[in-house]
């Protein structure tokens, strides 16, 4: 029967609920609270330069092509993905870069530069990423409803030490320091520190071996654009600059939703992007949240925020030693990561991902100009950092190091820049205490124990996105809305994998 389908943000998780669920003729609308599509996918304009504003590693592209299938149409016909190699460039301290490479012989190549000895024991690596893979990925577009669920993975996390940190986990297979760096920084890119994240998360590693690291032609604001015009193709209805205020609530079943400006919808079923801790706290009223309290969203455990700027620059740089993705590693490691993820102020020092997209595409920059994005992982709101006296001076500083050590010249060649901060995620992205990636993917917040995809409160509430099953990352939250899809309306189901 068709239903009538609220969906609160238009990141990739709404967008991939959306368009499955359109496909499918359901009645579906969309609300985004921004003035354009993508969340955290948001494409920047500034001064002809394009900027990705947060995804720019895309792997497992048979995510996105089973939306198209559903559709009827190709994914290639809205946008492309062109394959990278290495997936990343890994700098140490002194600037001596690891190719982290797509073929194993490649990477064994590249292990054998820093140290041969460890050429056994990463094939040991992969073998054991393997088979937490072989496992768990299937588990990754199924919804853990049940405590049940939880309990048939656990003889496999168990065996295959799935619980262990993932640094200690990669330290029993690798000896050299730098490389044992290298092998566990995956958790970074989904929030989590690499000493406390369990290593059940080495999954993205072999997503990434499986399918390749690529890139969408046009910048990730491509794909986030032909998302959009798929919905609008099947008859979605789309509205920006409209921000969800409430979800309402009836007989102990969501009714629809008010906007900001008081007008109300109702639905059949409402499906929430928005962030999970902040849709809890501030769009259901108190009186109807038994589990979901405000001392429990408290209590629960926040990914790092993260500081972005994007720049770019009127000459280009190809003479410099970077590739498309560039991770520029501290000399401080564990402690920096403490600081980061437990401490309470902005550390001195960064480690940094520096994004080079016109290595790969021209299109998204002037003529003859370079395009650029350089992260660095930052504490949460929860540390009281003073970020509008900081941000400036922060920015300068990372800058400032590029300038010295990789973008010579960097700074009286800038055409276009602009930062956001953990007020950004905050304010504008809605996202609970500025927290980047949701709720951090510790054992105790992930499978059955993250919020679920259907609300644990309500029946006909569902939520994708990064803090729900099964967490944050493009091809997750594209999964997350495979998952809230089939609940509402199991017709959806299309699997390629
Ligand atoms: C800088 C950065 C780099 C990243 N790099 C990568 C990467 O390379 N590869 C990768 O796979 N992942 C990466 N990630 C993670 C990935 O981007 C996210 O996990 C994913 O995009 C989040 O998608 P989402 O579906 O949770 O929605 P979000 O992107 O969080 O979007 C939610 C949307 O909901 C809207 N919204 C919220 N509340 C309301 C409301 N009340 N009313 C209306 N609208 C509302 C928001 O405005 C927003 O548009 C990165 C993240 C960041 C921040």
């Amino acid at each position: 029967m068709k239903k009538k389908i609220i969906v609160i943000g238009s990141g990739f998780g709404g967008l991939g609920a959306a368009n499955r669920l359109a496909a499918k003729g359901h009645d579906v609308t969309l609300f985004e609270k921004r003035d354009g599509l993508g969340g955290r996918g948001y494409q920047y304009q500034i001064n002809g330069f394009k900027f990705d504003g947060g995804p720019t590693v895309m792997t497992a592209p048979y995510i996105f092509d089973e939306i198209f299938e559903l559709a009827g149409k190709k994914r290639d016909e809205y946008f492309k993905l062109v394959p990278l190699d290495p997936f990343y460039r890994i700098f140490n301290p002194e600037g001596q870069y690891f190719d982290y490479r797509h073929q194993l012989k490649d990477m064994l190549d590249e292990i054998e530069k820093w140290n041969p000895a460890d050429k056994d024991g990463y094939l040991r690596f992969v073998k054991n990423t393997r088979g937490i893979f072989e496992i768990f990925h299937k588990y990754t577009d199924q919804p853990f409803l049940k405590f049940t669920n939880m309990l048939k993975i656990m003889p496999g996390v168990i065996r295959l030490g799935g619980y262990r940190g993932t640094y200690r986990h990669v330290s029993k297979y690798i000896k050299d320091d730098f490389l044992r760096r290298v092998f566990s920084f995956h958790p970074l890119l989904i929030g989590g520190n690499p000493f406390d994240t369990p290593s059940l998360y080495t999954l993205i590693v072999q997503f990434e071996k499986e399918w390749g690291v690529h890139y969408a032609v046009g910048g990730t604001g491509a794909a986030v654009q032909g998302l959009g015009k798929l919905f609008s193709d099947l008859g979605g209805k789309i509205y920006l600059n409209t921000e969800v205020d409430e979800i309402l609530i009836k007989n102990n079943r969501v009714s629809g939703v008010r906007l900001k400006d008081g007008s109300k919808y109702d639905a059949d079923a409402v499906v929430c992007n928005g962030d999970v801790a902040f849709a809890y706290k501030h769009l259901i009223a108190k009186e109807h949240r038994k589990k979901f309290t405000d001392s429990k969203i408290e209590r629960m455990k926040y990914s790092s925020s993260l500081f972005v700027i994007y720049f770019g620059t009127k000459k280009r740089y190809l003479d410099s030693k970077l590739a498309h993705h560039n991770i520029i590693l501290n000399k401080r490691y564990r402690e920096l990561l403490k600081d980061i993820f437990e401490g309470d102020k902005l550390p001195d020092d960064f480690s940094l991902y520096l994004h080079m997209p016109t290595i790969t595409d021209t299109s998204i920059a002037p003529p003859n100009c370079e395009s650029f994005y350089v992260l660095s992982l930052v504490p949460n709101l929860k540390a009281k950092v003073d970020w509008e006296n900081k941000g400036e001076m922060y920015r300068d500083a990372i800058l400032n190091f590029l300038d010295e050590n990789y973008l010579p010249g960097l700074n009286e060649n800038l055409a276009a820049s602009h930062f956001i901060d953990p007020p950004h995620f905050q304010n504008t992205l809605n996202s609970y205490r500025g927290a980047a990636f949701a709720f951090r993917p510790s054992l105790l917040q992930s499978g059955y124990f993250r919020p679920h995809n259907r609300s644990e409160e309500f029946d006909n509430l569902y939520f994708v996105g990064a803090g729900t099953h099964p967490g944050a990352g493009v091809p997750a939250v594209l999964s997350s809305g495979k998952i809230a899809a089939e609940l509402i309306d199991p017709t959806t189901s299309n699997r390629k994998n």
